[in-house]
């Protein structure tokens, strides 16, 4: 019995983790890999395993990075049934359409520049109709229902309290007449974060694959309570200053956490019945899903739910349906837009970001993690102008943070959903994270509770069936080397230099120094 590592080892993104046993194989997530164009360029390199020798497959939860590569999968021969808990087949069914349609479009613009330099043209990753076939295959299993895949295998879906039907699968296998329990933590939420319900702990395994996003970090304002108080003062900044109150939001959970807040705010009535707008159709939808499954909700949810007799459906909420309307929000000026993608690096929060962040009247609130590389993560380091749709625009909107809507627990959160934990018998695998998170947070995992833990990197097979736990993992060589895909790669620091030369000639003003400077540079290259 065998797991090896095919995404999100050594990075965040692209999880993706294939089990084989003599008599059967099956993939945990097949997620795309986000960020820069080294991540990126991994969507495009053929599966290091057969995808037609897959049985089955099981999803943690909707994201795109958990499973943006299943419609790849299906194009490449998988045929088995896909399990998740019904509202991430729900949601799947509008985000691997979208995923797909995004790639159409890049590969589209892709291929004209590729023309114009005379290189081949690129195929997309998949199109719309490889994301159909995959949700043909996917079969909906409610959290807690323990299914039976293959003989041999027993599964359990348990709340991950992420996004809208997350789990942490605990898998149960037999093989050579040995067992072995394996949990997979997926993405795991905090506590008392809106809408959901808190993850449920499990007590004891024999492996554990978790994540480690924020292994090495912990956020500040991480209550409730802080989270509100937050919110409010942002409201209230951004209404005092007279513009636009911009939040770059994830479609999935981000949005649907945000409405829920606001609306508390108005019930409590700490804030003001200033407009708010969502400006993301897949947003839209994704929020109907959330409609669809109240009993994912948690008692504060179900309760302001009653109160103000919806979640979603307030008189100052207003969802977007056309291009026209999300275009006449230029004009308006008192408003509040959520808009995706909540890293900035596509959707219309880009068009809202290009006309509205030059004004200092302006406010922009940042309230998910932003990947490296990404627009959202220069304007929160603070960059004095960005590129746009090609265009350098000047950053004078006021950029505000709050880091307690997080999807993802942070150190304290990971420790504290470990702590009832008395048992894990073999090993831990610390993934999704960068490598310093993933191997701090191994290294704590090791001193803390003892647990024989490692950060895998790509590609790396380990074996599960050895009798004694040794003090390290069985590993075994892979077959493709181990590349391990750098967070900050050229393209991104071609980007940086470009913005720094900009911003150079304008600001120096002695043309002996410029001359200089720049001569410098060019003898370099
Ligand atoms: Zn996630
Ligand atoms: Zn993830």
């Amino acid at each position: 019995m065998k797991i090896s590592f095919h995404g999100a080892a050594g990075c965040v993104t692209g999880s993706n983790y294939l089990i084989e046993t003599d008599r059967f194989r099956f993939v945990v997530d097949c997620g795309m890999f986000q960020g820069n164009k080294t991540l990126k360029e991994n969507n495009y390199r053929a599966f290091t395993y057969d995808p037609a020798t897959i049985d089955f497959a099981l999803v943690t939860h909707a994201h795109i990075d958990h499973t943006g590569l299943f419609p790849k999968l299906v194009k490449h021969g998988f045929k088995g049934p896909i399990y998740a808990t019904p509202p991430t087949v729900d949601l799947l069914k509008h985000l691997l359409p979208d995923s797909a349609h995004i790639q159409e479009i890049e590969v589209m613009q892709k291929n004209r520049r590729n023309e114009r330099k005379g290189l081949p043209p690129i195929e997309p990753i998949y199109d719309g109709t490889d994301a159909a076939n995959a949700i043909a295959l996917m079969k909906g299993v409610e959290h807690y229902a323990s299914f039976a895949p293959v003989a041999g295998c027993k599964v359990t879906f348990h709340n991950a309290g992420h996004v809208l039907g997350s789990s942490f699968i605990e898998i149960e296998l037999e093989d050579k007449g040995k067992k072995r329990k394996i949990i997979f933590s997926g993405d795991l939420g905090e506590d008392d974060k809106p809408i959901l319900n808190d993850p449920d702990r499990f007590t004891e395994t024999d492996f554990l694959v978790v994540e480690s996003t924020y292994g090495n970090r912990n956020r500040e304002q991480n209550s409730k309570e802080d989270r509100l108080a937050g919110l409010a003062e942002v409201f209230k900044r951004a209404e005092k200053r007279g513009g636009k109150l911009i939040i770059p939001a994830f479609a999935l959970e981000r949005t649907q956490d945000l409405l829920h807040d606001i609306l508390i705010l108005k019930q409590q009535k700490k804030i003001s019945g200033i407009k708010v707008v969502v400006d993301s159709p897949l947003a839209t939808e994704i929020t109907k899903v959330f409609v669809k499954y109240p009993e994912c909700y948690d008692e504060d949810a179900s309760e302001i739910m009653k109160k103000m007799g919806g979640l979603f459906d307030h008189p100052d909420f207003r969802f977007t349906n056309s291009v026209d309307e999300s275009k006449a929000l230029n004009d308006e000026k008192r408003i509040v837009i959520l808009s995706a993608s909540g890293m900035c690096d596509a959707g219309r929060i880009k068009h809202h970001l290009k006309h509205n962040l030059w004004n200092p009247a302006n406010t922009v609130l940042f309230v998910g993690y932003q990947a490296e590389g990404t627009l959202g993560r220069l304007l929160l380091e603070g960059a004095k102008t960005v590129r746009i749709h090609g265009e350098e625009v000047a950053v004078g909107a006021q950029i505000e943070q709050i880091t307690g809507y997080s999807g993802h627990a942070d150190q304290n959160g990971l420790i504290n959903w470990l702590s009832g934990v008395k048992e894990v018998r073999q090993q831990v695998f610390v993934v999704h994270g960068e490598p310093d998170a993933a191997d701090e947070f191994a290294a704590l995992l090791n001193s803390k509770f003892g647990f024989r833990a490692v950060a895998p990197r790509m590609n790396e097979v380990f074996e599960l069936l050895a009798d004694q736990p040794s003090a390290k993992p069985v590993k075994i060589t892979p077959a493709r080397p181990v590349e391990t895909p750098k967070s900050v790669d050229s393209h991104n620091l071609y980007a940086e230099l470009m913005l720094k030369l900009a911003e150079f000639m304008r600001s120096s003003k002695d043309e002996k120094t410029r001359r200089e400077t720049l001569s410098k540079i060019l003898s370099q290259v």
